[in-house]
């Protein structure tokens, strides 16, 4: 396969075209634009390729970023089991991305080449109700990076400039990849929808990437946090990132009485959206109690009129993020208030192996693809 090269790294070699090169030459190669990107694509039928795709233009009010590293999230999977059973058209998947913008369209104003910055993967039209009211998660009109549109397992990635956010020099492309998805996501469950305060006990069921995310954000909050989750890593990973208790879900009854006495858990974080965890997240909640399911599932349980009006609890729905949470988090991140657990680095082409271990629960915390230099700062 050619292998391709961008950026700094490529500058004074010898466009490949000059050389007339052949396909399946490795070459460096200084204007790959001309040749389209790489790109994992997820393609009907299950398959996870390695692509070469056309180069992605902006318009006017976009930004074209190459992307320095892209996180794997959970949701990649529930879209290749979707591309697995034929309901997907072919798709460039990553919702988590960091990179450098290397060209503006005509009408950009808030964003320079050569800056530095995180994407939010919503691509909200900016017109319907939703995005009228703010509510850019909910837009009736956009599109969505990694779901719908290209994302950014690929080496270029199209935005729009109200989509991006400034990367903080301090904060490697690696770590913060994360925030995107993982982050937002936790700060709305936690704090935005969960209202989290200092007074609370916030019980975070499923402690994968975004509820390392969300046992931090609640530890920010000055919450006490109890971490559930079957697996040992993902426990002791819990506890390394300030979780005050950490147990097994058979554990968790007596662990909330251990941090909360008989009043129960006031936020309920449910990230693994089954009916065990709905079961016993409700089990846990206390008076006043907010339930926030934030993993999409299709088993069902029975909640009765009761269920909510006695001891005034909320079940809510988190759905995506907005831009104000993800300046939230970005700022959490430099305060060194959150850090996005990465623990596995891969250069994209890996993408497939990558995305096998997380199904089988190898991956605790976040695994990041990069599209080009490895750890790139
Ligand atoms: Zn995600
Ligand atoms: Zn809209």
């Amino acid at each position: 396969m050619r292998q391709v090269h961008f950026g700094p790294a490529a500058a004074g070699q010898p466009d490949a075209h000059s050389l007339g090169c052949l396909p399946g030459q490795t070459v460096l190669c200084r204007a790959p634009l001309s040749e389209g990107v790489r790109a994992i694509r997820f393609e009907p039928g299950g398959a996870v390729e390695l692509v070469q795709v056309p180069n992605p233009k902006p318009g006017p009010e976009d930004v074209l970023v190459q992307v320095l590293a892209a996180g794997v999230c959970h949701t990649d999977l529930h879209l290749l089991d979707e591309a697995k059973a034929g309901d997907l058209p072919p798709l460039i998947p990553g919702h988590e991305i960091v990179g450098r913008i290397t060209k503006v369209g005509g009408d950009v104003y808030a964003a320079n080449v050569g800056d530095h910055v995180i994407v939010h993967f919503e691509q909200p039209c900016g017109r319907c109700r939703q995005c009228r009211r703010k509510r850019t998660n909910l837009c009736e009109e956009g599109h969505t990076l990694g779901f719908d549109s290209p994302g950014g397992y690929a080496e270029f990635v199209v935005a729009k400039q109200s989509t991006v956010l400034p990367l903080p020099p301090s904060l490697s492309p690696a770590v913060a990849a994360p925030l995107g998805c993982s982050g937002t996501t936790a700060y709305r469950a936690v704090v935005t929808q969960g209202q989290a305060d200092e007074d609370d006990l916030v019980v975070v069921i499923g402690a994968g990437g975004v509820g390392l995310s969300a046992v931090q954000i609640a530890k920010v909050q000055e919450a006490k946090v109890l971490a559930v989750d079957t697996r040992e890593e993902a426990r002791k990973a819990a506890l390394d990132v300030g979780a005050d208790d950490a147990v097994v879900p058979g554990g968790a009854a007596e662990a909330v009485r251990g941090l909360a006495g008989d009043v129960g858990a006031d936020v309920i974080v449910d990230f693994v959206g089954k009916k065990i965890t709905f079961d016993l997240g409700r089990s846990l909640l206390g008076h006043g109690g907010r339930f926030l399911v934030v993993a999409p599932g299709a088993e069902t349980t029975t909640v009765s009129a009761n269920d909510l009006v006695d001891g005034g609890k909320s079940y809510l729905g988190v759905y995506s993020s907005t831009m104000a949470d993800l300046a939230r988090v970005i700022a959490l991140a430099e305060a060194k208030r959150l850090t996005p657990v990465v623990t596995r680095k891969e250069p994209l082409a890996n993408a497939a192996s990558v995305l096998e271990d997380l199904r089988n629960g190898r991956i605790v915390g976040r695994a990041v693809l990069f599209p080009g230099p490895m750890d790139p700062d």
